[in-house]
């Protein structure tokens, strides 16, 4: 599989500073930050800030230093962001995965019951 990384992407535009961002925690590797658009009480996109597409693109191409860290950052807010009683996560890839903007990003929900997903 081939990625290509478009740099004018939205994500991208934050990790450069260029637009603002709510951000949550920001490590040598990745930042979080809140979703612009909440689907639930507790909303918080994580993005790796090197140039990775998808989930697929980082598991496959990412440093070992980048995939602990990331993992790391999502264990630690975990524990800070109030999900206590249960999250979700979700990456979207692609165009059967509906995913909006191609630079690599796990969703974190939680904060209210957030009903069955898989049947
Ligand atoms: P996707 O469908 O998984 O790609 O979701 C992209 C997410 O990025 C959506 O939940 C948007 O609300 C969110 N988003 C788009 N632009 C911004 C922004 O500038 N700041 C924070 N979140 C954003």
């Amino acid at each position: 599989m081939r990625f290509d990384y478009d740099p004018e992407n939205i994500f991208a535009k934050i990790l450069r500073g260029e637009i603002p961002n709510k951000t949550v925690l920001e490590t040598e590797h990745t930042l979080a930050f809140e979703d612009i658009r909440p689907q639930a009480p507790v909303h918080v996109l994580v993005i790796p800030k090197g140039a990775y597409v998808s989930q697929d693109h980082f598991a496959r191409d990412a440093t070992d230093a980048e995939i602990l860290d990331f993992n790391r950052t999502v264990a630690k807010l975990c524990e800070t962001i109030g999900v206590e009683e249960g999250f979700r996560t979700i990456s979207n890839a692609r165009g059967h995965g509906v995913q909006e903007v191609p630079h690599f990003h796990m969703h974190i929900l939680g904060g209210r019951p957030l009903g069955r997903m898989l049947a």
